[in-house]
């Protein structure tokens, strides 16, 4: 049944990061108040919501403060609990549904999503043993990549395997619990996609991102992606079938390989707005917030336009003390910060989207800053 939940309602939002914090800052532009349910008081998200409740994710007392508060409820990562996110679905309104969280948390259940869709997967195997491991390398070969099937993000979770050496040390990881071993794909570039669903059943996608990590975060977004037409096609075209065939509802961040021959391979999925999405912000006639917003609350879409190249740098701590100095004197830089307190190496604390007519003069200007020394 599709339910319009009218500006002025509450939406509550589970998880009080900076994703959460965009989107309650969308959600309150229209009209909309905003519950937040994190274990920290004062979280980015909290900071800009209307009620806070403080309570860990599998909190039931805290589940029901949030029901109580919410005509409709979103989450903005995937690491929730499982359980406590079926509760709320069972008993209040949540339009994105917990079949996309268990998904999303698990690699294997995942690429079986991807496949059923049509797209492709990097050729993998599960792993629960040594024993499984060395059949799955001795089919894939070196260099391979070993991945927990939950709780990995930015890189943490996973292992290089180049060689036999490595090979024993990678099977630490299988301590922490079932894997999966995949083919090193030695790809030309990463890009991603947003797709966002409506409750009507609605789609939209944004323009294609290229993304270039450091160390496994990301660290840059290039709008347009340096691309050929049908590759952008090729790359929104899986994103969207993806999102038709796991009937999704809300916001999908798809994360893919793009080989030199012009394959697209999903890597990982976001049932949520993405940190590649956030040059949406400044660049576009909407953003990835403000669409997640009205396909939960069966708002019509907006179908998504570019106005200018935009290059999106993340501000992580090491970043921090240079962007507050330098980038409020750059008038094509805009400044994001998500109000963390605590301030360390590798935390995102913010984003800068550089706004210009030529992606060239934007990574160069971004270089001569000297603020992302890569
Ligand atoms: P993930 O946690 O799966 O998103 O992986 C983090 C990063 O590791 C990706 O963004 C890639 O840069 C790299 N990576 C992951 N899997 C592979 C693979 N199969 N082949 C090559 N690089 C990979």
């Amino acid at each position: 049944m599709v339910k319009h939940i009218k500006p002025g309602k509450t939406i509550g939002v589970l998880g009080g990061g900076q994703l959460g914090r965009m989107m309650s800052m969308a959600a309150k532009q229209m009209g909309y108040q905003v519950a937040v349910m994190d274990p920290t008081s004062n979280s980015p998200t909290g900071q800009v919501a209307d009620y806070e409740i403080t309570a860990s994710y599998d909190d039931p007392e805290g589940a029901k403060q949030l029901l109580e508060a919410s005509d409709v409820i979103t989450y903005e990562f995937e690491s929730i609990d499982l359980g406590v996110c079926e509760h709320l679905e069972e008993n209040g309104y949540v339009p994105q549904g917990s079949d996309l969280i268990r998904i999303s948390q698990d690699r294997a259940f995942e690429k079986e999503a991807i496949t059923t869709s049509g797209g492709q997967v990097v050729p993998y195997h599960l792993v629960d043993h040594l024993e499984d491991l060395n059949e799955a390398v001795s089919v894939l070969g070196f260099p391979c990549v070993l991945k927990t099937r939950r709780g990995g993000y930015d890189g943490k979770g996973q292992y290089i395997i180049k060689n036999e050496e490595t090979l024993v040390e990678a099977a630490e990881l299988l301590e922490k619990g079932p894997c999966i071993v995949e083919k090193f794909l030695p790809f030309e570039k990463e890009l991603s996609v947003m797709v966002i669903r409506s409750v009507k059943g609605e789609t939209i996608t944004f323009p294609v991102s290229e993304n270039i990590h450091e160390d496994h975060i990301l660290l840059q977004s290039i709008v347009p992606a340096r691309i050929t037409a049908e590759v952008e096609e090729k790359a929104k075209h899986t994103a969207l079938q993806l999102a038709e065939s796991i009937n999704m509802i809300g916001t999908l961040g798809v994360e893919m390989f793009l080989t030199g021959d012009g394959e697209v391979f999903i890597n990982e999925v976001a049932p949520r707005p993405h940190n590649s999405g956030h040059y949406t912000m400044d660049a576009c006639n909407t953003s990835q917030f403000e669409q997640h917003i009205r396909a939960i609350t069966g708002m019509a879409l907006t179908e998504p336009k570019l106005h200018q190249p935009v290059v999106m740098m993340n501000v992580l701590g090491e970043h921090l003390s240079d962007v507050v100095q330098i980038i409020p004197n750059i008038s094509n830089a805009k400044i994001h910060l998500y109000g963390k307190a605590d301030v360390k190496p590798k935390r995102k604390m913010g984003h800068v989207n550089f706004i210009g007519d030529h992606t060239k003069e934007l990574l160069q200007q971004i270089r001569d800053l000297g603020i992302w020394r890569h």
